[in-house]
């Protein structure tokens, strides 16, 4: 039977996401919040030094270190790749990991409320999200190219033997909000609560059938050849996380007042909407399928 007996609940992986670096500061405090029987839990502040710097990162985003190929790479020696083979050392390694199970703490400045994202599949993620989504209806279930090799994702979160993302918003970046603070706390305290029920052969029932978001691809914001926008996500899109955009939509206005439409034959559902963070990438947005998750 398969067990979880060591997990780890990640906070600041990024620096200016404040609410994981403060809710496993709330966990220190009180370990009777992520106690439960069965396993045993630990919380780790992923990068301090680029939260002291109120930034994302100092050299390069923690969050894109962890494929097997760059972990054992000694040329790539920047402070978040040698902190990233810290955390391997101290958590994983990755492919043989002490721990069990990973929970990665993330915000977005995107609205998309409560997110729990899968990057692999299988029997447990799919109980863990239909248990999630039964217990939190608010949650949203996201597969992210979960049809990639755990060694070939660079997420952080794949370290462990099993690994999530929770990521929640919308929060600004270096700010705290109650709402979010609250949802972050609720959706992880539920994957916990899963994993003792899973220990102990003690999963209730659950919907065979669970609504996911499966991401398709990301598009970017219209661009001149010299590299300059062109424009900005349209007001019609703004804050719709996960609501349909269908083709002939409306999804970019122009400086010169023109508007561009989505030009898919299928309709899509967008995340990370705007997001802060991907701005230096000229990333607009995600673009996802609805799926479903079917347990046997
Ligand atoms: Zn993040």
């Amino acid at each position: 039977m398969d067990k979880i007996k060591q997990v780890a609940i990640i906070g600041g992986v990024h620096g200016n996401e404040f609410t994981g670096i403060y809710l496993i500061k709330q966990y220190q405090a009180k370990p009777e919040l992520i106690s439960r029987s069965s396993f045993t839990s630990r919380c780790v502040w992923a990068n301090p030094q680029a939260h002291h710097a109120n930034k994302r990162y100092l050299h390069s985003d923690l969050n894109r270190q962890f494929k097997n190929v760059d972990l054992a790479n000694p040329a790539l020696t920047n402070y978040e790749q040698s902190r990233a083979k810290v955390l391997n050392a101290e958590l994983g390694p990755k492919g043989a990991a002490k721990t069990d199970l990973l929970i990665d703490l993330h915000n977005t400045t995107s609205n998309m409320g409560a997110c729990l994202i899968l990057t692999q599949a299988g029997p447990f993620y799919n109980q863990l999200a239909a248990y999630v989504k039964m217990v939190m209806p608010e949650a949203i279930i996201s597969c992210d190219e979960d049809h990639f090799a755990a060694e070939d994702h660079a997420l952080m979160c794949t370290l462990g033997r099993y690994g999530v993302l929770v990521e929640v918003g919308p929060q600004p970046q270096s700010v705290l909000r109650h709402d979010v603070l609250e949802l972050m706390d609720s959706m992880t305290r539920h994957i916990l609560d899963f994993v003792e029920l899973y220990n102990t052969d003690s999963v209730p029932a659950l919907p065979k059938q669970t609504e996911a978001f499966r991401y398709l691809y990301s598009i970017k914001l219209p661009m001149n050849e010299h590299g300059e926008r062109l424009g900005m996500v349209h007001k019609n899109v703004q804050d719709k996380d996960y609501q349909p955009i269908n083709p002939g939509d409306p999804i970019f206005k122009l400086f010169d007042g023109a508007e561009i439409y989505y030009e898919g034959e299928q309709t899509v559902y967008p995340t990370f909407i705007n997001e802060a963070a991907y701005y230096d990438n000229n990333l607009a947005m995600s673009l996802n399928e609805k799926v479903l998750i079917t347990l046997e």
